[in-house]
């Protein structure tokens, strides 16, 4: 396929690279991040997507989708796919899919999992939202990009599914950072901890798979001195997406509204940022109760 790739940083430049690998055409904007070898540089976002069969966003936040929407859906050829793989606001992916949709293109929001790591080694995961018959057309570079990809629905689908699971994934952490600060100071084992928990009702992925203290369960960010990973202020990012839907949907979240509110501290006062989210056990170990 033709391929335009708006947004060549941590994450658009290795999923643009597996593209070029899989021996598709690529051209590839962004205004400060350099283009990886293969993918063909274009002088601006609107001249990237000339011709595309799809074109790919991967910005940072929802305000600069919908400024790069702007840009280039007059330049995109009529039944082209739109497919934004960035982490935005329901409301944003909604409101760029139905100004795709109104002017003869195809649109699908599919933020991923996976980090750079996925990234880099094509295995990632898609939530994707929007049409049957645009899902079916990027699900061949979902198979290059990645490892997986669930349709989840309508546009929005995507990014629902997204923030839904980084919501259960931040409030998690936090109880496994709380849990392991409090073990301490019961005197029991890290590693006791670990063996009771992983295999009992209190497992779960930030426990078994990325345990936040060193030294205990597989290798993660604990063991690099909490190098992210998945740093702190992406967390916090993406708890600010689900209080932003759930505020708008009327939903009651007070476990996401805690977490999203630690974080926030964490970041912003107390140096948690560029620290991996697993940071939070040593935040946890220096604080007493009151
Ligand atoms: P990044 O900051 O490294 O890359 C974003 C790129 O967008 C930058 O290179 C920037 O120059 C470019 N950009 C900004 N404005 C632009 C514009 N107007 N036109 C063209 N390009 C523009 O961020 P990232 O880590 O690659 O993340 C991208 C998206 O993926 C985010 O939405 C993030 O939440 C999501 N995400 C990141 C991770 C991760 O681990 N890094 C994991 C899952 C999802």
């Amino acid at each position: 396929m033709k391929i335009g790739f708006i947004g060549l940083g941590n994450m658009g430049a290795p999923m643009a690279a597996n593209l070029f690998s899989a021996g598709h055409d690529v051209t590839g904007f962004d205004p400060a991040a350099s283009v990886p070898e293969g993918v063909d540089k274009a002088t601006s976002a609107p001249e990237a997507v000339i011709d595309c069969d799809v074109v790919i966003t991967m910005l940072p936040n929802g305000e600069i989708l919908r400024s790069v929407a702007d840009e280039i859906i007059p330049s995109m050829r009529k039944g082209s796919v739109f497919l934004d793989c960035s982490t935005v606001d329901v409301e944003s992916a909604r409101a760029v899919a139905k100004q795709a949709e109104a002017e003869g293109l195809l649109a699908v929001d599919a933020p991923v999992s996976g980090g750079v790591g996925g990234a880099t080694a094509g295995t990632l995961t898609f939530m994707a939202g929007g049409s049957e018959e645009a899902f079916a057309i990027v699900k061949a570079l979902f198979d290059v990009m990645g490892q997986k990809a669930v349709h989840c629905g309508e546009s929005g689908a995507g990014q629902s599914a997204k923030i839904c699971n980084n919501m259960i994934l931040g409030v998690t952490m936090i109880a496994t950072c709380e849990a392991f600060a409090l073990a301490d100071k019961l005197g029991l084992d890290r590693q006791k901890m670990f063996d009771v928990v992983s295999t009992s009702s209190g497992y779960s992925w930030t426990m078994n798979a990325y345990c936040p203290a060193p030294g205990v369960g597989p290798k993660s960010p604990a063991d690099n001195d909490y190098k992210p990973g998945f740093a702190s202020e992406l967390m916090l990012k993406d708890l600010r997406l689900s209080q932003q839907a759930a505020e708008a949907v009327d939903a009651d979240t007070p476990m996401g509204q805690a977490a999203m509110d630690l974080y926030s501290t964490f970041v912003e006062q107390e140096g948690g940022k560029g620290t991996d989210f697993s940071a939070m056990l040593p935040r946890f170990e220096k604080r007493h109760r009151s």
